[in-house]
């Protein structure tokens, strides 16, 4: 879902134009040659001053005094102009990157500084790795469509070490969020098949339309022309049969699930992309990051002007609009979940993504969006999720219990938030 981006997005694509690339280059070379001489320079100076030094205790006559305080000056400037020289020569490897594509079926920013190499195109392919080897149920080698393939056929399933540690953290948000948070919900959000309709399939001509318990129904979609198939509430109830989490069971990293059971971490895939760019980036020359993934946003290091990374949140009474600004800095995860991205309508009602596993149909929590920010991606992606389905009150509730910040608007567009929130949020048209 595309909820939250950074303020600078849709800049310029790459480093810099070329005449300026030569430039840098050029500065680069000189300024490396520089640094070698500035250190090279005092180290001489500091050797010779010892000497003077030392000769002049022993001989202690009026000339070696003189001499010490020559090279004292010479010492001095010489680091002076090293420090200058090393300070100069780190700013002006800094380059700054930016990138717009698709993966994990959502929009990917990033803009990235870096002294090293353009990782932008390394961190796009660790998203796709990320949902075709663990993540994706559609994809059929995945770890979870291998998990869901092997489902009630009562052979575990062995999990790698970071998607069983995934699952640890997952279960425990949908403890403590009551089952408002739930990963086997997979058979009924295939039932609701939301993804599809909003991407514009699974659109039948109006005459074909099936509502409410399953009978043809005259149903005049809003544009005349095609409508939607929603499930009716005896299918819900059958496919809601299958889901639970308590269900799930790891018994020294093997994973056991009954028939008819299956899982989704559509929920929590785009912050856990997220932990693993940071992984990532730690391991690279970047120093400074904001990339997002859909909804879930990782700001990682600083800004070269050391200004905090700005992450703006959509209004969700209307899109077209901003809510107001995060400000962060350092390494952070900022989560949105919303209805308005990913929704279908059907006599005036939406149908979004996110389900209440208590009824197997779309959240009517009377929140329109929640966003948090915690130090984990796994937990900002689940916890949006999970407050989304508990409303303000209960989901405020969760939010603390975690110490995460937290921010929704609910029906009315009012704005509710944790204190720890007030600090990096500023309203649009709060100055
Ligand atoms: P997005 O993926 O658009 O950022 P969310 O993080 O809120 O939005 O996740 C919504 C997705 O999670 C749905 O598309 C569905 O696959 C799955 N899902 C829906 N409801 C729940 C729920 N209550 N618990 C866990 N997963 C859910
Ligand atoms: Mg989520």
């Amino acid at each position: 879902m595309e909820t939250c981006c950074e303020a600078e997005f849709g800049l310029t694509h790459g480093p810099v134009s070329a005449p300026w690339s030569v430039c840098f280059i050029c500065i680069c070379f000189f300024s490396e040659f520089l640094v070698l001489f500035g250190m090279v320079f005092p180290v001489l100076s500091a050797i010779e001053f010892f000497v003077i030094l030392i000769d002049s205790i022993t001989k202690g006559s009026v000339e070696m005094k003189r001499n010490r305080e020559k090279n004292f000056t010479k010492l001095l400037c010489g680091s002076l102009l090293a420090a200058v020289i090393c300070f100069c020569a780190g700013c002006g490897r800094t380059v700054k990157y930016t990138s717009a594509n698709t993966a994990m079926g959502t929009f990917v920013y990033q803009t990235v500084y870096t002294s090293g190499e353009d990782v932008t195109a390394d961190v796009t392919g660790l998203i796709n790795g990320l949902e075709q080897d663990t993540l994706s149920w559609r994809i059929a080698e995945s770890e979870i469509a291998r998990i869901n393939a092997r489902t009630g056929s009562g052979e575990g399933f062995v999990l790698s070490d970071n998607l069983r540690a995934d699952l640890e953290v997952l279960r425990e948000v949908s403890e403590r969020s009551n089952g408002a948070f739930d990963i086997t919900m997979h058979p009924v959000v295939e039932l609701w098949n939301i993804d599809a309709w909003a991407a514009g399939q699974g659109v039948v001509p109006m005459q074909q339309t099936v509502a409410g318990a399953g009978e043809i129904q005259d149903n005049q979609p809003s544009d005349g022309a095609t409508s939607i198939i929603l499930p009716d509430q005896k299918q819900v109830t059958q496919a809601l049969s299958h889901t639970g989490y308590e269900e799930i069971t790891i018994e020294n990293n093997t994973l056991y699930l009954p028939a008819e059971m299956s899982l989704d971490l559509g929920a929590a895939g785009k912050g856990i992309a997220c932990d693993e760019i940071a992984e990532f980036l730690k391991e690279s020359k970047v120093s400074g990051a904001v990339i997002s993934v859909g909804g879930s946003v990782l700001t990682y290091g600083r800004k070269p002007d050391g200004m905090p990374w700005q992450v703006a949140i959509v209004n969700p009474l209307d899109t077209a609009t901003q809510l107001g600004t995060l400000s962060l800095t350092g390494e952070w995860f900022v989560s949105t979940s919303g209805d308005y991205e990913r929704y279908v309508e059907v006599d005036g009602i939406r149908y979004h993504h996110i389900l209440d596993p208590a009824t197997g149909y779309p959240a009517t929590s009377g929140v329109r969006s929640v966003t948090i920010v915690c130090d984990s991606g796994i937990l900002s992606d689940a916890l949006s999720t999970a407050c989304f389905v508990l409303g303000v009150e209960d989901g405020m509730e969760l939010a603390e219990s975690y110490g995460v910040r937290a921010l929704f608007v609910d029906e009315a567009g009012r704005i509710f938030m944790t204190e720890s929130m007030r600090g990096i949020f500023e309203e649009a048209g709060e100055q």
